[in-house]
């Protein structure tokens, strides 16, 4: 039985390096150390989750909780437990410091170690407590794993207990490491990820049974697997050319849907993979009442239309899928419409490794009309143009592109499904920095450092870097330009007074912690140089925010 503290030891050797080929060998080291149901737990534990991601399962351990637990365990109070956290910057620190200076800590006459099954046996406890009294219960769990903790292993069950290790371990190392540790490809594991969703299945898989265990692992029926996702389309044309024919659908305006069907027993999977059901009652009974097959998966979206017919905002349909009371009120408000697009599991096998063409032939098989998205199979442009025209007018988002001989490759954006929708709006935005190109280019200045206005603070907040739809002329002439603006240079990297105003076109706005404003640009463009705009002209952050949420999906 392998001990916490070992896990601990890994995890402190892993935040002192940074090389992930260092950290994926660590990894993998440890993995093949364990037996069957440590390794599955550490595949968890080792990107500070407890449970699989399909699982259902949740710890239910706010910061508060959290806090009461050390408090109590430490019998400092509760407002020092804080002041420690701000100190220190990390609950799991400062649960080491709690602890080292409380008075209750009974480890130090302890001689019991805490096994990594121990302390997972623990949070399956606390993730099974519920209703009147589970607070103050959940409490006393964790307040005993922390009693029976050495103090360097509080610092990760405080971490673990609200799922935040921060050891800079994500799936990626994880897939390398199982494959490392067990002599499989990272393929192999990756594909069973996609399937099963559990990494800790397919590292026991790869251990006991090696690769021809893995090619084994395929479709669990009421376990979500990953969606297929979509490319962008460059042109209809460009489409159209590189799959022969294409199978165009529209592509709704609505959420996602994984529908498992066993029996009588529906569940529904939204695009997180959480389970949706007990809120989408009248898409359950669509289900029951227009799918023939005795067991299925499902793959589709389902729409809210108005009574004009056009479909809801996209914060309607959520208002349905995070409902949790008064839900037949909210379902007769607000009813949704499935639009049925794919089949990967039927009657016992899983359909995944099957051409599009099959599984839509499957479907159309299985299900009444009404809820199947229609779809069109052409080579002609004119008739996906049309199609295309049709979606929009009907206030859809655009069209879908698939290629009719494709896979369902789960969790993967690939080339065969394409999305084809008219840009966003655009954006002008105020070129503050840049960096000097590279080859040809060394001499121009390549690509360009974006900003918003926050009229609040009157500060330039970055969003993104353009080096997109710059013909070679504007590189030169606006080499000419911003040369003139240059206030200071690093290596590459040049500052620019804050002059002159780009309008930028995007695929998406998206959150990302690594430009100041918050947001981020997917597939930014250079449309115009706005000689008529003054830094004063430039869009606000606030303009941002609201695309944002005018957004789709988000
Ligand atoms: P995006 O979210 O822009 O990457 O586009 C992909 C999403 O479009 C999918 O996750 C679905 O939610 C949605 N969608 C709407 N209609 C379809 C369709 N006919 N086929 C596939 N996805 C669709």
């Amino acid at each position: 039985m392998t001990s916490f503290e070992k896990f601990v030891s890994v995890c402190k050797r892993i935040e002192s390096i940074s090389g992930s080929l260092e950290i994926t060998s660590i990894v993998a080291q440890f993995l093949k150390e364990l037996d069957e149901e440590e390794l599955g737990i550490t595949t968890y534990f080792i990107m500070g989750k407890v449970f699989p991601v399909w699982a259902e399962a949740e710890l239910g351990i706010g910061p508060n909780l959290l806090y009461s637990a050390i408090s109590r365990t430490s019998s400092l109070p509760v407002k020092r437990v804080e002041e420690l956290i701000k100190e220190t910057g990390d609950v799991g620190l400062a649960a080491e410091k709690a602890i080292l200076s409380g008075k209750n800590h009974m480890n130090f006459f302890s001689t019991e170690e805490l096994s990594i099954r121990d302390v997972h046996t623990r949070f399956q406890k606390i993730a099974s407590l519920t209703g009147k009294g589970s607070q103050d219960a959940k409490i006393k769990n964790l307040q005993y794993l922390f009693g029976a903790a050495m103090p360097d292993e509080s610092v990760y069950i405080a971490r673990l207990s609200i799922e935040e290790l921060r050891i800079g371990v994500g799936e990626g190392i994880v897939r390398d490491a199982i494959a490392q540790a067990f002599n499989v490809t990272a393929e192999l594991i990756e594909r069973g990820y996609m399937l099963t969703n559990d990494f800790g299945l397919v590292a026991i898989t790869a251990k006991n049974e090696g690769t021809s265990g893995l090619e084994k692992l395929s479709v669990i029926l009421g376990r979500p697997l990953k969606m297929m996702l979509a490319q962008v389309a460059g042109s209809i044309k460009e489409a159209v050319e590189e799959m022969g024919s294409v199978a165009v659908e529209w592509k709704f305006d609505g959420a996602r849907v994984q529908i498992h069907k066993d029996g009588d027993k529906i569940i529904i999977y939204s695009r997180k993979l959480e389970n949706v059901t007990l809120s989408l009652p009248d898409v359950v009974t669509a289900v029951k009442s227009h799918v023939t097959a005795k067991s299925a998966i499902l793959d589709g979206e389902v729409v809210a239309i108005g009574k004009d017919n056009r479909p809801l905002a996209f914060q309607e349909i959520l208002r349905r899928f995070r409902r949790k009371y008064e839900i037949s009120a909210t379902a007769l408000e607000i009813p949704l419409y499935l639009n049925l697009f794919d089949v990967l599991y039927l009657n016992g096998e899983s359909l995944i490794d099957m051409p599009l063409k099959h599984r839509r032939e499957m479907l159309e098989k299985v299900c009444d009309k009404g809820i199947v998205a229609r779809q069109a199979i052409t080579g002609d442009t004119s008739v996906v143009d049309s199609i295309y025209k049709d979606a929009l007018a009907a206030g859809h988002e655009g069209v879908m592109l698939k290629n009719p001989g494709s896979l369902y490759t789960p969790g993967k954006r690939g080339k065969n499904w394409l999305k084809l929708k008219p840009i966003m709006e655009t954006l002008d935005l105020v070129v503050i920095g840049g960096e000097w190109g590279e080859g040809r280019r060394a001499n121009f200045i390549g690509s360009y450092l974006l900003a918003c206005r926050d009229p609040d603070s009157d500060r330039l907040l970055s969003i993104g870097r353009v080096a997109t739809g710059i013909t070679d002329g504007q590189l030169n002439e606006l080499t000419g330009v911003f040369k003139e603006l240059i206030i200071s240079e690093s290596g590459i990297h040049i500052e620019f007074e804050p002059k002159v105003v780009f309008e930028i076109a995007f695929e998406e706005i998206q959150k990302s912690p690594n430009y100041d404003s918050g947001y981020a640009l997917r597939f930014p463009r250079l449309v115009n140089i706005r000689s008529d705009k003054s830094l004063e002209d430039a869009d606000s952050i606030e303009k941002v925010e609201q695309l944002y949420i005018r957004q789709k999906g988000k």
